[in-house]
């Protein structure tokens, strides 16, 4: 359970210096229940109530780090049911499984696929990040094999998965500090895997057949000192682990319980019979609240849709999505290339930027910053306005790169034309296409004037 303001209060100095930046320590404290302070704002906390208060401030579902590199996966954070209350934090990862009978050659093979699927959106690069490594015999030296091709082969993080603790701990022991999850204690296994998981500072996952039962497993992983977690609570129909998503969310949330205040993992390859059908299973988790999808394979077809489909549910809804602005060379233009101008909304950006590209036309895209608005929203919120356009040409330093005067304006902003020429007086604007697909065709016959 989180602690309540007047209980963090207690724990704090109560010597009201306001180094904190609140006029009382009382303040800070129902700051810190809300989730509105940090901690680390007060300097006088005594060790012994820090442990305690970070308890306090930890979200609701506590994050949970696998893997290394730039695929390390950041799940769990949580703190709203809802994404539009203010943003999901921790987007689920993707994992594929390879099992230890698979020979090498088929291993290599995956592998080296699985390593193509990277795609550039809106500056971000979208790729899977888990290759789930799964023990079918009970052969700790194969399964370490394995395990230590993934690592020497590829930067997938891992997920170990064994009956066996000894199994396991060989799978650990090739992992070289790459912060495998090893999945998963049960009750027959938990204290040994407890022991694990704390030598190695790994990530553990418990599981069990029941959400219910998956308590006492995570009251006895906490109070041996584990934090990072992750529950499987056995459900492989479409229904009971929807319900269970839910359930340990709402729990989290909504009661505080601490004991399911952890991320999930979920195995849509052991519920259906073909990888399509995995892929609309993990969609449904990408929307409710699965931690961790786990498939039998990576397509391109896919994984696409699935990384795309996180990307837009994990992006803060508050805060579009934007690019600095600026001046941006596009093709290596030079004093004679043409001039455009957008906004700095990023799907603006990419769709512009990307038609330039594609028409082989050396030229200047000058960036606005329209607060991350489109070029239709931000002119009719009067952030794209020809004075304000103008007056960024005017100090953006675009003048000093080229020989003419002409610059680019998006067709559905032509309305500013007459301003920004009042702004510009020594430039000529000129109207481009509505649309970005027609820009190769308008860059390809554009002459200066
Ligand atoms: Fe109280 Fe600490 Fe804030 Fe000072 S810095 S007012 S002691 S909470």
């Amino acid at each position: 359970m989180g602690l309540t303001g007047i209980q963090i209060f207690k724990l704090l100095p109560k010597t009201n210096c306001k180094e904190c930046g609140v006029p009382t320590c009382l303040a800070f404290a129902m700051n810190l229940a809300s989730g509105k302070a940090d901690l680390d704002a007060c300097p006088y906390v005594s060790d012994e109530a820090r442990e305690q208060l970070a308890e306090a401030s930890a979200p609701p579902i506590r994050p949970v780090k696998i893997g290394y590199g730039a695929r390390k996966v950041g799940i769990g954070g949580e703190t709203v049911l809802f994404r539009h209350e203010k943003t999901f934090y921790g987007p689920p990862g993707f994992a594929a499984v390879l099992t230890t009978d698979m020979d090498d050659d088929v291993i290599d093979t995956k592998l080296r696929k699985w390593h193509t699927f990277n795609y550039e959106r809106v500056g971000l690069m979208l790729r899977p990040e888990l290759v789930a490594i799964k023990d079918v015999d009970g052969n700790a030296d194969r399964f370490a094999q394995v395990a230590k091709k993934v690592y020497d082969d590829s930067d997938f993080g891992c997920i170990l998965m064994s009956d066996s603790p000894d199994v396991l701990k060989a799978g650990v022991s090739v992992s070289d500090g790459k912060n495998p999850l090893i999945y998963a204690a049960t009750a027959d296994t938990i204290d040994a895997l407890i022991e694990l998981a704390k030598e190695a500072k790994c990530p553990l996952a418990l599981k069990a057949e029941s959400v219910e039962d998956l308590m006492p497993l995570s009251q006895k992983a906490v109070s041996a000192g584990l934090k990072e977690l992750v529950l499987d609570t056995g459900a492989r129909s479409i229904k009971q682990l929807f319900e269970d998503q839910i359930c340990i969310r709402r729990a989290a949330l909504l009661k505080q319980n601490r004991d399911l205040g952890f991320p999930t993992i979920t195995f849509p390859c052991e519920m259906a019979p073909d990888l399509d059908t995995e892929t609309l299973i993990a969609s449904m988790l990408v929307a409710k609240y699965g931690g961790m999808m786990v498939l039998s394979d990576f397509e391109g077809e896919n994984i696409f849709p699935l990384l795309l489909e996180r990307l837009n549910v994990y992006t803060d809804p508050q805060r579009p999505m934007t690019v600095t602005p600026g001046i941006y060379e596009i093709n290596n233009p030079g004093p004679d290339s043409p001039v455009l101008v957008t906004t700095n909304f990023s799907l603006t950006y990419f769709i512009v930027s990307g038609e330039i590209e594609s028409s082989r036309v050396p030229s200047y895209l000058v960036i606005v910053d329209a607060e991350g608005l489109s070029v239709m929203t931000a002119w009719a919120a009067g952030k794209f306005a020809g004075d304000y356009v103008g007056g960024y040409i005017k100090k953006c330093g675009i003048a000093d790169k080229t020989s003419h005067k002409n610059i680019i304006i998006p067709g559905y902003a032509a309305a500013i034309s007459g301003d920004m020429e009042e702004e510009l007086p020594d430039w000529k604007v000129m109207v481009g296409p509505r649309e970005a697909a027609h820009l190769p065709k308008y860059l390809k016959e554009w002459k200066s004037e």
